[in-house]
């Protein structure tokens, strides 16, 4: 099993903390279409005709498509690869761009679930983030979704805005579960270096992120989906029984997948290879000279164990030592025995069988456990 992701590289607005490849302008996008079509059937021997269980589309913003363009991209998928009858099809998309209309058109494609981009029911929240809808707007994208046989539906949240109170945070949660939504991606904002927030915060027009109140949030996230019946099954992901994100966790599992557009990564077990982002040059490659332009990068077999334990480690599923034996050998074996314990032993880590998995204290410090269970260094 196999997953393909897409990635549509045109937003609305540019919002203030995105680091993500994606363009306001809109004008290459027949063209852009035009050559995904044509990445499709020149990939097709990367997955070497592997059932493919999901597709994702994301980006950017891929409800800056229109349902044609969609459906005329999931139609060349299935025309060119093994898709499984049952395969999850995820579009991500905003809350603005999802008239009833647009719903409709979405709900007669085979398109299964629908991910959007919420981040927050608060329109002070939404402002210092910059997007390009209101609360009102997401509520309305929501109940229309579910109105038209949307049974399965994510929402991306964001929490340590500075905008955002505990007691603000404890109610965009609340409305999430009110609303019945079955899966929740929650972030802790960030600030990635040259992104407009970065340039704001240093030149203190904006207020900064305060890490200990981003912490509270994290707890209270988790104190009140407990409570709710959600499945912590990936640090910033949890869902009702039944609603796992197979696309997502097959990242997590370690499973290949296709990238198709720019900026799309891929992966085969062994290497790793993302495609130029930059939409002009991924289009006159593809369009005039047939060939993708990505680069790649083999990966060892110590980057491969860092990369298990990267994404292993954040999920329910846990670390698996068996497997670091038999993948890895002996030497990163006993690498990681010595390690972990250290861990084991601050309770941030628990252990049942051969499997180890972070504790609710370890989950705050998901990033440091790993990187101390890394073999390089960097
Ligand atoms: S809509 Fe998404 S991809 Fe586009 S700018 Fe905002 S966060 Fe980035």
């Amino acid at each position: 099993m196999a997953g393909i992701y897409i990635h549509i590289p045109y937003c609305h607005q540019k919002c203030h903390y995105c680091n993500f490849y994606s363009s306001v302008s809109k004008k290459s996008k027949p063209a852009f279409v035009r050559s995904l079509l044509k990445e499709i059937e020149l990939q097709k021997a990367y997955l070497h005709q592997e059932i493919i269980s999901t597709i994702y589309f994301g980006g950017g913003t891929p409800t800056q498509l229109n349902t044609f363009e969609i459906e005329q991209i999931i139609q060349h998928l299935y025309q060119h690869y093994n898709i499984s009858g049952k395969a999850e099809i995820t579009l991500e998309a905003n809350p603005d761009d999802l008239t009833q209309e647009k719903i409709i058109e979405l709900s007669e494609t085979d398109i299964n679930r629908l991910s959007l981009g919420i981040q927050s029911f608060h329109n002070t929240d939404l402002e210092y983030l910059n997007r390009s809808h209101s609360a009102n707007q997401a509520i309305e994208a929501i109940k229309t979704a579910q109105r038209h046989q949307f049974a399965n539906l994510s929402i991306d949240l964001i929490y340590g805005i500075p905008t955002l109170s505990n007691q603000a945070w404890i109610d965009n949660i609340q409305t999430a579960i009110d609303l019945g939504i079955q899966h929740i991606s929650a972030y802790c904002l960030t600030v990635e270096a040259g992104t407009a927030l970065d340039v704001f915060i240093r030149k203190g027009k904006m207020p900064a992120i305060d890490e200990e109140k981003a912490s509270q949030q994290f707890e209270i996230l988790m104190d009140v989906l407990y409570k709710n019946n959600f499945i912590h099954y990936e640090i910033s992901n949890f869902c009702k029984q039944g609603f796992i994100s197979q696309h997502n966790s097959n990242y997590w599992k370690q499973q290949k997948y296709l990238g198709l557009g720019p900026s799309a990564h891929s992966y085969n077990l062994v290497s790793r290879q993302w495609n130029v982002s930059n939409i002009t040059n991924y289009i006159q490659s593809v369009e005039e000279k047939n060939i993708v332009p990505f680069e790649i990068e083999s990966l060892t077999l110590i980057q491969q164990y860092d990369e298990y334990i990267l994404t292993g480690l954040r999920t329910i599923w846990g670390v698996d030592e068996i497997e670091i034996l038999s993948k890895y050998g002996r030497e990163m074996y006993d690498y990681f025995r010595k390690q972990i314990e250290l861990f084991i032993q601050k309770a941030w880590i628990e252990r049942q069988g051969t499997i180890y998995t972070l504790t609710k204290q370890g989950k705050y410090f998901a990033d440091g456990i790993a990187s101390e269970l890394f073999i390089t260094s960097d």
